[in-house]
């Protein structure tokens, strides 16, 4: 998968996104990206990309030209029209399904926003879709950049050496994961769950189911709704959820 990401601080999104898992996938040829920077498509002696809003208001505003040059110049090298993110504060929230659903893209451009925002009409021309990150306002849209493609590279085959770590995780059939526990055994006096270490890995995989069952009923009623509602327990999961609600009534 190829990002195109275009900003005005290629530094920072470069610089973040090159270390550790995303860094080595790049590195192995999983993923490619590139920070376009508007900058450089500037029309003035300058290289000035902002001006004043028309109607007065406080901050600048980036200018439609530039935006558009740069995202024609990454759309000249692509055989077809990549969807264009805009991140904004006034997207539909970013979620892991929408990671699963940009991660079957070849190319995807990302458009990082700064100061008051960006020109709506360079919007209109090119952006295919508005995400957010979460209901705050930060000063630019490369922090989200970089939280979209780091979800959405781990999706990729083969950037997770483990690929089984992307198949149960928090918020597969809309469950948070279970607790995880590593060696030593015992440690600060609290022990590692028995069923772990006992290498029967149907009670294992009962045991966890059910804890995801708790901790999202205690963390994520809402996720935990949704779970149900489409059809995601069985019939026993649904019966150990029942207990959990009378134990919880009658310690109440
Ligand atoms: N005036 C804009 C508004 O009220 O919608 C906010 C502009 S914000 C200060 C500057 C840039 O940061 C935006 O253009 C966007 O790219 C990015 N940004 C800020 N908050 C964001 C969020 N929650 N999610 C995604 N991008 C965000």
């Amino acid at each position: 998968m190829n990002f195109h990401i275009m900003t005005l601080f290629p530094d920072m999104v470069m610089n973040g996104l090159s270390t550790s898992i995303i860094g080595r996938a790049v590195n192995q040829g999983y993923l490619s990206i590139e920070a376009i920077n508007i900058r450089d498509y500037a029309f003035n002696k300058h290289q000035s990309v902002d001006d004043y809003p028309y109607g007065g208001g406080a901050g600048m505003l980036m200018q439609a030209e530039p935006v558009y040059q740069a995202y024609e110049h990454i759309a000249s090298k692509l055989s077809k029209k990549p969807r264009v993110v805009y991140l904004s504060p006034q997207g539909k929230t970013f979620s892991q399904k929408m990671a699963e659903e940009f991660a079957k893209e070849e190319d995807l451009v990302l458009l990082c926003g700064h100061y008051e925002g960006i020109d709506e009409r360079v919007l209109e021309e090119i952006v295919t879709d508005y995400v957010s990150i979460g209901d705050y306002v930060l000063t630019g849209g490369e922090l989200p950049a970089m939280v979209m493609i780091d979800a959405i590279s781990r999706l990729i085959p083969g950037v997770l050496h483990n690929d089984v770590s992307a198949e149960f995780e928090t918020f597969q059939d809309y469950l948070l994961e279970y607790p995880q526990y590593s060696r030593p055994e015992e440690w600060h006096g609290k022990k590692v769950p028995s069923v772990l270490l006992s290498g029967h890995h149907a009670n294992i995989d009962k045991w966890r189911r059910e804890q995801s069952i708790v901790r999202t009923r205690k963390a994520r009623p809402d996720l935990l709704k949704k779970c149900i509602e489409q059809g995601l327990l069985s019939k026993k999961e649904l019966q150990f959820l029942k207990e959990l609600e009378e134990n919880s009534t009658k310690n109440t």
